[in-house]
């Protein structure tokens, strides 16, 4: 056994501060068994906990580490940036210069907005869409996650699936009501709840690739199907690319299948581990944003000159022929994965797009929430802690993604493989 006595000891002083030990719920490993690592430092694709432990890193922080951890030019980039000062609240050349960058990825961001997290992008960006269309109602999928706001805590994945929370307590019934949710890749409820309130519905908000319930694709029917849907009833179709963006593939997901939204929200690899969410889209409707427009949304510390210069330095090193390296090194470690699986006997699913992948322990298909529940979730939590003895640090819930960087090493992939087959071994 790995020793983690120091991790322990500060997990249980941290408890005294913090609910459950920890800042965001699925931290805590609660639901598979023992208690989480404390971590020093990341190098690369490997990271380092107060023990003295090394693992090779696949959670890459929950996916904003697209260039691995403590990248060299990231760095030097922030070290510069942070002795001109940390804040000014007023406009810097940074904030269009990452407006730029994003535009000429994912060209549907006509106009955009910086924020400071994924859960302030989704909840702006459904604001502007109520305030837009003058409508209350929105839609969500049923295990996609949007953040922690009350309109989108209802039917959530991730954590809120992980603890099996459905809808959080706290949530306003009257905001409940307005969210309508229906199965993800379900085109016959959604045309069904579209002719009953078609005209009543401000927004659909998908992830078009799912990355909160694990790994699964949107199928190009589904998500055509959303796109027919908003124009025919004068909705808005909002891309939630917080995870997918810049991790799907190159230019988002929105590329990756052909279809266009009116709105997109972005998050994670944008801020290249710094805090940043954006919300962009059709200029007709980010127009309508205060100061241009009426509807508000402000923040102190949105556009800050830090998470900018953060996001900038990360997505002027990624480039079309970098999502080719990284995207077959997770095919070959996704064909290993099923390999080791069967080698033991052992049903597996294992889903990837682009630099997202995940495995679920499942006879299959897996297509949406109901599919994941099926999962044999007590062999995931045995099984992901014989991953960690053998130095492999992957997301501790069926519920989440994992994924890669380019600092990833073909022997890092190769060792992956040999540890799931060890895994194998341990947890039978
Ligand atoms: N949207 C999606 C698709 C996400 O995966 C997440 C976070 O995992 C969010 C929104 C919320 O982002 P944040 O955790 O930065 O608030």
């Amino acid at each position: 056994m790995k020793p983690i006595e120091k991790s322990q000891q500060a997990f249980k002083e941290a408890s005294n501060y913090f609910p459950g030990g920890v800042n965001s719920p699925v931290r805590a490993f609660k639901n598979v068994g023992g208690d989480p690592l404390f971590i020093k430092k990341g190098a690369g694709s490997h990271i380092f906990d107060i023990d003295g432990n090394e693992y090779i890193d696949y959670v890459l922080s929950w996916g904003p580490l697209i260039l691995g951890h403590a990248d060299p030019k990231v760095v030097s980039d922030l070290q510069a940036a942070v002795s001109n000062g940390t804040s000014y609240g007023a406009p810097t050349l940074l904030e269009t210069e990452l407006a730029k960058k994003i535009q000429s990825i994912v060209p549907s961001m006509e106009m955009m907005r910086m924020v400071s997290s994924g859960t302030e992008a989704t909840m702006s960006a459904i604001r502007v869409a109520r305030g837009v269309t003058k409508r209350d109602k929105i839609v969500k999928f049923v295990g996609n996650y949007h953040g922690h706001s009350d309109s989108l805590l209802v039917d959530a994945g991730s954590g809120v699936a992980t603890f099996d929370i459905n809808t959080s307590p706290g949530v306003p019934k009257s905001l409940a009501y307005d969210t309508l949710t229906s199965p993800y890749n379900d085109v016959d409820t959604i045309k069904q709840i579209f002719e009953k309130h078609g005209d009543e519905i401000a927004c659909i908000i998908v992830e078009p690739v799912a990355g909160n319930m694990g790994v699964i694709p949107g199928t190009k029917e589904f998500l055509q199907t959303l796109r027919d849907l908003t124009k025919q009833s004068g909705s808005i179709l909002i891309f939630d690319e917080v995870m997918s963006g810049f991790r799907a593939a190159y230019h988002g997901a929105q590329n990756l299948y052909g279809i266009k939204p009116d709105m997109t929200t972005l998050g994670k690899v944008v801020g290249g581990g710094l805090p940043v969410g954006v919300f962009g889209g059709r200029r007709d409707i980010m127009e309508q944003v205060a100061p241009s427009g009426p509807i508000y949304h402000a923040g102190t510390l949105s556009g800050n000159p830090l998470a900018m210069t953060g996001g900038i330095s990360t997505l002027n090193q990624l480039s079309p022929e970098l999502y080719d390296q990284m995207t077959a090194k997770v095919d070959r470690l996704a064909k290993g994965i099923a390999d080791a699986a069967q080698a033991h006997n052992v049903p597996v699913v294992v889903h990837h797009v682009g630099t997202m992948w995940s495995y679920f322990f499942n006879q299959g298909p897996v297509n949406n929430f109901a599919d994941v529940q099926k999962s044999d979730m007590d062999f995931f939590a045995k099984f992901f802690r014989a991953l960690l003895e053998n130095g492999i640090y992957t997301a501790p819930s069926e519920y989440e993604t994992n994924f890669m960087s380019s600092k990833h090493t073909d022997a890092e992939i190769d060792q992956t493989i040999a540890a799931f087959n060890q895994a194998f071994d341990d947890a039978l």
